[in-house]
């Protein structure tokens, strides 16, 4: 443990919750969390929870992973996400490579100029700006990496944890709860119906949820907006060949279908996104777009349909919903998976605190009250992506080839608007990572509404309920890799601070904390204060520059016994 930090734990989880042992068929099987669905939301919460040491079990009905493509790329706060968890270097390394630019085309083929370029950097060039830089930014770039790679990644790291049992080919067909317990039964293919017992479960069971329709609960906004077709295919050469350059989305400037041609991580795999109607045209859409005589597989086609929408709420009682369960979005901006992720890291640590018997009752009950804004906001900057997108579109006119003036005003046009109008999609870091839980009762108020928790530019701010913006305290060590699993009490303005009444009153509530002398100049400029409170998910609970006379009340805010008040 470094100099200056102090440390205080609860000894071990509360095992009173659990009874019973692991069985076959027909026999009760008890765990403290049950996790349902092994997407990359069901995934990452099983990681984290297992990484808090809390038993749990993650069970799929498929046989295996994802085949299909869906999502491409972690966004900046999912990789700081995953760098907490200790897997962000894996995940890069089984994604696209570091030094491939990301950038986003408009063009008439694959095989003409661009009409218009968005430069966004490879992860490489990223990651030397972020190390040149110590201005409150994020720690970590996107990365690209297809959903069919990430599961199966994520799947072979929680199968090592040994708190946590992963079963794929088991799925949840119905459950109860009481106010201790909820009683899953569930389907393998080869065994009758098998009971699961558990503390909790959430369920992480994607758009067509059984848990959140066992619940009862709707979601609302607009579904079913259109249907598109999706094709994987296999071009060896492709990558290599592109005379625009390469990177990672390109639109074809062909209305009415506008093919999108998505970079997979491989290099060698593509998806074409089109209204088509059928498959066949799918391989003739593609062919077109590359104008160029490249031999193609096309791999798979499916069909997938556009919704914009939020659960009315994210759970009941020890059921929790979390993912495409509790929100669906248009990928364009990548607000889905990412938005997920978000969701479990907030849920995990508060489940993992309940069982451990420090948590308080609002902490459970701030997962909706935290995340549920985020979902409906996240909802509408998908919107305003897709907007965006269809902005440019709407320039098109079928003379868009032609050598004529008037060709020459739809291009100009129709470039014009997408460098304006395509930013919406991939210039949105505040969207991704600026997130504020507002109304939180888990956070301390200040007076005032704080800075814009919805403006698409991150703006660094220790405003409570924000996350602590990452700060080099020294030549490449980061803040954010100092803080431990519980909380920490951040002090800044040295350690002549007498904070010893709030390390008091979490040690008499078995909570977790770490105090941190931070002696960093930048970090006391960046954080404005000399003490904050940050929570195990890095959100900050609290700030000031000296403790009041009731510090208590602050943990018991903290740890959700107390709900927070102006
Ligand atoms: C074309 C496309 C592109 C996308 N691009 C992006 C992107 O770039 N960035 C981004 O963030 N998002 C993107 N998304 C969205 C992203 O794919 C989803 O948000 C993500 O998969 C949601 O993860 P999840 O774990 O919540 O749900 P899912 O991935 O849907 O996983 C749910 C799992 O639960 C299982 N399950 C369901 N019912 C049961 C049951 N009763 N018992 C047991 N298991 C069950 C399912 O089999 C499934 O494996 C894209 C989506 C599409 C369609």
């Amino acid at each position: 443990m470094p100099a200056g930090r102090r440390r205080y734990h609860n000894p071990v989880l509360s095992e009173t919750l659990i009874s019973g042992v692991k069985g076959t068929t027909n026999q009760v099987q008890d765990t403290q969390v049950l996790v349902v669905g092994a997407g990359p939301v069901g995934l990452t919460l099983a990681l984290d929870l297992g990484r808090r040491g809390a038993r749990c079990t993650l069970i799929e009905r498929n046989s295996s992973t994802i085949q299909l493509p869906k999502m491409e790329r972690c966004n900046a706060r999912t990789m700081e996400i995953y760098r907490r968890l200790g897997i962000a270097e894996r995940v890069r390394d089984a994604g696209l490579p570091r030094n491939a630019p990301m950038d986003v085309f408009l063009a008439l083929s694959m095989a003409d100029p661009p009409l218009a370029h968005l430069l966004c950097p490879s992860v490489a060039a990223a990651k030397a700006e972020i190390a040149a830089h110590n201005d409150g930014g994020l720690l970590e770039p996107y990365q690209l990496i297809s959903q069919y790679t990430l599961e199966p990644l994520l799947r072979s790291i929680v199968e090592t944890i040994p708190c946590v049992t992963v079963r794929f080919g088991c799925e949840l067909v119905t459950f109860t709860q009481d106010a201790n317990s909820v009683t899953a039964i569930v389907q393998t293919k080869d065994t009758a119906e098998e009971t699961i017992r558990a503390s909790y479960l959430v369920g992480c069971d994607g758009g067509s949820s059984t848990v959140r329709k066992q619940l009862g609960i709707q979601l609302q906004g607009e579904g079913n907006i259109r249907k598109l077709r999706q094709a994987l295919f296999r071009c060896d050469d492709l990558y290599e060949r592109i005379p625009m350059g390469k990177g990672r989305h390109y639109h074809i400037a062909e209305g009415p279908l506008f093919p999108f041609i998505i970079l997979q991580d491989s290099t060698r795999h593509w998806t074409l996104h089109a209204g088509a109607s059928s498959d066949a045209e799918m391989a003739e859409i593609f062919k077109k777009s590359l104008a160029m005589p490249i031999a193609f597989e096309m791999l798979s086609v499916n069909e997938w349909t556009q919704h914009l929408l939020c659960a009315e709420r994210y759970g009941e009682g020890r059921v929790f919903v979390a993912g495409d369960a509790a929100h669906l979005v248009i990928p364009t901006g990548g607000l889905g998976m990412n938005t997920g992720v978000g969701d479990a890291v907030d849920l995990s640590w508060k489940l993992a605190a309940t069982l451990a018997g420090w948590g308080g009752a609002q902490l459970l009950a701030s997962y909706e009250a935290e995340r549920r804004p985020i979902g409906l906001r996240n909802v509408e900057a998908s919107r305003a992506a897709m907007t965006g997108r269809l902005g440019w579109r709407a320039a098109y006119h079928p003379n868009v080839r032609e050598n004529t003036p008037e060709g020459a005003a739809t291009r100009a046009r129709m470039a014009g608007l997408f460098d304006v109008q395509q930013r919406k999609v991939t210039e949105i870091l505040g969207i991704e990572a600026g997130y504020r839980y507002v109304d939180s009762p888990i956070v301390w108020r200040e007076p005032g509404d704080g800075p814009d928790p919805d403006n698409p530019s991150y703006v660094p701010t220790t405003w409570p309920g924000a996350r602590l913006p990452h700060v080099w305290v020294a030549e490449g060590a980061a803040l954010h890799d100092r803080l431990g699993p519980g909380y920490t009490l951040l002090r800044l303005g040295g350690p002549k601070a007498d904070t010893s009444s709030l390390e008091q009153s979490f040690r008499e509530m078995c909570a977790p904390l770490d105090v941190l002398d931070v002696a960093s100049k930048r970090a006391r400029e960046l954080y404005q204060y000399d003490l904050l409170l940050v929570r195990p998910d890095l959100h900050v609970v609290w700030r000031s520059n000296k403790l009041p006379q009731d510090a208590e009340k602050i943990a018991m805010v903290a740890t959700g016994r107390l709900p927070s008040r102006i």
